[in-house]
């Protein structure tokens, strides 16, 4: 499997390169691990829309006033553009969109989201949160930082406009130049929009498909009983029925790429990987073996990318290698309510992506008898 970049180079951080007719790649750097976020430009015949904002900072309003003088000098921004509600794709929309005296045009739960995460912005953290993040077995540290992160959303995201344009999945985005159909994914947030140029062969991606990482998968403690990682998958099996094998992939973190189909099928088999593990290891402790090696707590990185409330998790899965069970066209090991258990949320694998995730994909085993996407029969 293999995906090819499209271009030899990038733009520095905060500088702009066109990457197709009208189309221009602002690449914004970002005060956190993930370095930078591309954010996307389009020229109309008559006006510019744009696609993602930044995080809310000094540095990032700065880039915007030097690439609004110098690409779009000339004719106006008519329709801003978010793909979903990270304050690296949203941070800076409220503020543009007061600017510029333009509309903002997001789905309907990624907008409402927003607006109520901006509003939590100073509360303390909720007993049922910590209650929640404790069950997945978060060390008295980890829940020490989520209180300290808490309400922290509002600080990366400039307050959004009281009204806003709604965009679901078919719609199309049309000028007198160009067309852009929405493609509405789940799992790594609500309902995040991707947008489609078929005649183009383009596709603005956000962070539904990235080319070296995968995006976040998490259940929040808004929503216990969610299971992201399904919407992931499916959204991806959905994605691969979407989109042509050739197009040029628009990522919001990493460069350009062509070979979609590839990357989609990656990032579906490394999270059944994942699932591998945790059966093998859910199973080798319901059958009451000792787990070889140590299985460490988490590592918990919050990001304010996830609104402070996003967890990453990175503990150590020992190796094993018992199965049983047939899930998706790998051998995975039944049901073991023990993972289910208070507490037992902990063994979740750097796979997964993130210790609430695991609790996703207990869900993914306990429902595992329902239908399943196409790409994982
Ligand atoms: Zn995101």
């Amino acid at each position: 499997m293999s995906i090819a970049y499209e271009f030899e180079s990038k733009p520095a951080a905060g500088e702009t390169m066109q990457v197709a007719d009208g189309l221009h790649w602002l690449r914004m750097p970002l005060p956190m691990e993930l370095a930078n976020i591309n954010l996307w430009l389009l020229e109309k015949e008559d006006g510019w829309s744009i696609v993602d904002t930044g995080i809310n900072t000094e540095v990032s309003r700065d880039i915007w006033q030097k690439a609004l003088a110098n690409v779009t000098a000339g004719k106006p921004v008519d329709q801003l553009i978010v793909t979903h509600l990270h304050p690296d794709h949203v941070g800076c929309a409220g503020w543009l969109a007061s600017k510029l005296g333009v509309g903002l045009w997001m789905t309907r739960s990624e907008y409402l989201l927003c607006r109520i995460l901006t509003a939590d912005t100073g509360r303390p953290a909720p007993d049922a949160g910590v209650r929640f993040y404790k069950a997945a077995g978060f060390p008295d540290e980890s829940l020490d930082r989520y209180r300290q992160m808490f309400g922290l959303f509002g600080k990366y995201v400039a307050p959004l406009p009281e009204s806003y344009h709604r965009i679901k999945d078919g719609d199309v985005l049309a000028s007198s130049t160009h067309c852009w159909e929405v493609i509405v994914g789940h799992g790594h947030s609500l309902e995040h929009a991707c947008l489609l140029d078929a005649d183009r062969n383009l596709f603005i991606s956000g962070d539904q498909v990235l080319p070296t990482i995968s995006s976040n998968v998490s259940v929040y403690p808004t929503e216990p009983g969610a299971n992201p990682l399904r919407d992931w998958l499916e959204s991806l099996a959905h994605l691969k029925t979407r989109l042509p094998e050739d197009v040029l992939v628009l990522p919001a973190h990493g460069r350009p790429f062509r070979g979609v189909h590839d990357r989609l099928d990656e990032l579906t088999a490394e999270h059944l990987t994942a699932l591998d593990k945790l059966h093998d290891l859910s199973g080798a402790r319901a059958g009451g073996r000792r787990v070889p090696g140590p299985v460490q707590g988490p590592n918990h990185e919050q990001q304010p990318d996830h609104g402070g409330r996003g967890v990453d998790c990175t503990p150590q899965l020992p190796a094993c290698r018992r199965s049983s069970r047939r899930f998706g066209g790998h051998r995975r090991r039944a049901l073991v309510p023990a993972l289910l258990a208070p507490g037992a949320y902990r063994i979740c694998s750097r796979y997964a992506n993130a210790a609430a995730s695991t609790i996703g994909i207990a869900k993914t085993m306990k429902f595992a008898a329902m239908p399943r996407p196409a790409a994982i029969r």
